[in-house]
């Protein structure tokens, strides 16, 4: 059986062909190495001889995603921040940018230092005018879907064709879709994004970024020569680390998807609580765009805009006996963050919202947190 026939199921939990050829190991060899020896006609004996260029670990995650996400090629970093800089250092000298105002906003901001310095012209625009700013010079059109943290979910193929139309990538940021959801690259998308820290590794203890490209071209191999240049490819320990989150991805996505519809229908309605955003809602505006887009399961991301103001969505933070108050999301444990405060009072998200990363508990301790926090 061909690796193009397996499941993706089946590539996640073999990490696509785990078994050591010179071992038998079930598990994937851990080389620590920083260097390769050459052989008795001083050939490398490996594609690459040096950590920097790569490593074997790195090459066998690679691939396994790349599978994943049916990409033809994709590159590991050591931060989803360290992929998003090296895309954009490949974007020529003043030409534009579409991306949203209401995004991670690590992105967001790097985009405007970008255009600040006059590297990149940019527009950020709310997810329905995105089609209509793209322009002929237009060089990437980036998005994420679902977005954080109001998770609206954009139409990737509709998208991909409105930037094609104009000779641009459309690039996605898919961290919350994590592989399982939502494949872009099949709808039409040039390359797809994941902060690999989320739900790829899925523990938690592992920061990686990684790009996946529909086709191997010049600007992918440009990308791949920056992250040499930069020293930013992921080490083999965290390499090691991530390639065993990624056998239980499929599970754990699920698991998160229904413990947040759980969650999400709980609270819909509920006195403490004026809206509920989920895209697996049917009230959520997104919802009917994730229905064909999300095959994969809705997620474990969700958002609770409370009855209150700013103080009282803290307070709410602060009350959490189970649920763990801090940042970053797709993990096994349920985080929760009151996004305002961590990203400053520039920032375009309503002081109400408290944004949730659901991970694999039972759903009814989860509510039972919710309830005791509201108060
Ligand atoms: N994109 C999204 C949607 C994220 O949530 C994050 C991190 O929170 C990033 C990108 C950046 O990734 P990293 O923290 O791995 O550098």
């Amino acid at each position: 059986m061909s690796n193009r026939d397996l499941r993706p199921e089946t590539i996640a939990a073999h990490v696509l062909q785990a078994i050591d050829p010179a071992t038998g190991a079930v598990v994937p060899p851990l080389h620590l190495s920083t260097t390769y020896a050459r052989d008795e006609n001083y050939q490398p004996k490996l594609r690459e001889n040096y950590q920097r260029n790569g490593h074997p670990a790195l090459w066998q995650a690679e691939a396994a995603i790349a599978a994943l996400e049916r990409g033809t090629e994709a590159l590991l970093f050591a931060s989803g921040m360290a992929a998003v800089t090296a895309l954009f250092e490949t974007v020529p000298q003043g030409r534009h940018v579409v991306s949203l105002e209401s995004m991670y906003y690590g992105t967001r901001n790097w985009l405007k230092r970008l255009a600040e310095l006059g590297r990149i012209t940019l527009s950020l625009c709310k997810p329905d005018e995105v089609a209509g700013a793209i322009r002929a010079d237009t060089d990437i059109v980036w998005i994420e879907t679902p977005v954080n943290p109001t998770w609206d979910v954009l139409d990737i193929a509709a998208l991909a064709k409105a930037a094609h139309a104009a000779g641009a990538l459309l690039a996605v940021d898919s961290t919350a879709a994590g592989a399982v959801a939502t494949q872009p690259l099949t709808l039409g998308a040039d390359i797809v994004f994941h902060s690999a820290t989320k739900y790829l590794n899925g523990h938690s203890d592992v920061l990686a970024g990684v790009l996946v490209t529909a086709k191997a071209d010049a600007r992918f191999d440009a990308i791949k020569a920056l992250r040499t240049s930069t020293g930013s490819p992921l080490a083999p320990f965290e390499t090691w680390l991530l390639m065993r989150g990624l056998r239980t991805l499929f599970v754990r996505y699920r698991q998160c998807t229904a413990n947040a519809l759980a969650i999400a229908r709980h609270f819909e309605g509920h006195p403490r609580v004026d809206r509920v955003l989920y895209p697996g809602l049917t009230s959520h505006a997104g919802h009917e765009i994730a229905r064909r887009q999300m095959p994969g399961g809705y997620g474990g991301m969700l958002s609770l805009l409370v009855n209150g103001d700013g103080a009282y969505a803290k307070l709410v933070c602060t009350r959490f006996k189970l649920i763990v108050p801090a940042t970053s999301l797709g993990g096994v444990e349920t985080l929760a963050e009151h996004r305002k405060t961590v990203e400053g009072p520039a920032s375009p998200v309503p002081d109400a919202l408290i944004r949730f990363s659901i991970g694999i508990e039972h759903a009814d301790d989860l509510i039972a947190d919710l309830e005791q926090a509201l108060g």
